[in-house]
């Protein structure tokens, strides 16, 4: 809007339309699009920082729309959010990630799978049943597999979501504490979800090390997470300047561009076969 007040008008310039239009379309799209099989996971590696060898690999969800294309999941979460849906869109993304992990051990690749796990899926009563048999289905043992959570996941419910937090961390699965240093940053969550990883956000990392600042609070936070006997991700690296500096600090593991974009179901098998055979 570039005119209000008195005016009975506004101008809305042609951008505005059509982000307004397309967030309207997404919307509405969304539950059918999901049903008919327009959803994605794209996987990115997590690397070990002194090996270079792939750790992990993160599951994350895309929109392959027929008309916007590659949608983010940054447009479309907060929607399956707000709707519900992301119950349904979690689960088949777990599913679909544990059933690839499989097919990657079977192949000789023996990688971990990290999810996103959204606050509103706490609220499924069958959650932690869920994930239980998506393990014995797939032969996984619970080590494999790492869930991701945030923080701001924290404020609503929080005795309820700690409950089935430690439930989970019963089973052998890790923890892994997302954003990190972004937004409602405390150290009492920290305390009460006792991850057994902090994955350090690239809102920080995008800092170092050309700023003292934002460089020594990295510094700060790896070593509190090891002071609390919790590993170390560094997330949205893009340069050598930050992998060497954070190498420096001993952060064990590494997740960014200068490594690999996240990646389609077959690029990211590639990616293995490059990374393991060498
Ligand atoms: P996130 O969990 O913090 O995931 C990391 C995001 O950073 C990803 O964005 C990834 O593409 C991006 N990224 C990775 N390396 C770099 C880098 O070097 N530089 C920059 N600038 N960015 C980098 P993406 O895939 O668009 O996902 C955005 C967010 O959407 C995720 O943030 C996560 O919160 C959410 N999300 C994605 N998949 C799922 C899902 O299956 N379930 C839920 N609940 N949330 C998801
Ligand atoms: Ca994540
Ligand atoms: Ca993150
Ligand atoms: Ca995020």
């Amino acid at each position: 809007a570039e005119k209000a007040g008195h005016n009975t008008y506004e101008i809305i310039s042609p951008t505005a339309n059509v982000e307004t239009y397309k967030l309207f379309s997404l919307r509405n799209e969304l539950r059918h699009a999901f049903h008919n099989d327009q959803f994605l996971v794209y996987y990115q590696p997590i690397m070990h920082a002194e090996t270079n060898e792939i750790d992990a690999v993160e599951a994350l969800v895309r929109w392959n729309h027929p008309i916007w294309g590659i949608v983010l999941p940054n447009e479309f979460i907060p929607l399956a959010e707000e709707s519900g849906l992301i119950i349904e869109i979690g689960e088949w993304v777990l599913k679909t990630a544990c059933k690839k992990l499989r097919s990657w051990h079977d192949a000789g690749y023996m990688v971990k799978a990290s999810v996103n796990l959204s606050l509103i899926q706490f609220s499924q009563i069958d959650l932690i049943d869920i994930i239980t048999s998506t393990l014995q289905e797939n032969d996984l043992d619970p080590k494999w597999l790492t869930l991701e959570i945030t923080e701001t996941a924290m404020l609503e419910q929080k005795e309820k979501v700690l409950k089935k937090i430690a439930q989970i961390r019963a089973l052998g699965i890790q923890i892994s504490l997302d954003d990190f240093g972004a937004g409602f940053a405390s150290f009492k969550n920290l305390k009460d979800i006792k991850p057994d990883i902090l994955k350090i956000d690239k809102s920080l990392v995008k800092d170092i090390p050309s700023e003292q600042d934002s460089t020594e609070i990295v510094a700060s936070i790896i070593q509190l997470a090891h002071r609390l006997s919790i590993q170390v991700v560094a997330e949205g690296i893009e340069t050598k300047e930050q992998k060497e500096l954070l190498l420096k600090l001993e952060c064990e593991r590494m997740q960014g561009y200068l490594f690999s974009k996240p990646v389609s179901e077959e690029n990211i098998e590639k990616v293995l076969e490059r990374t393991i055979n060498t």
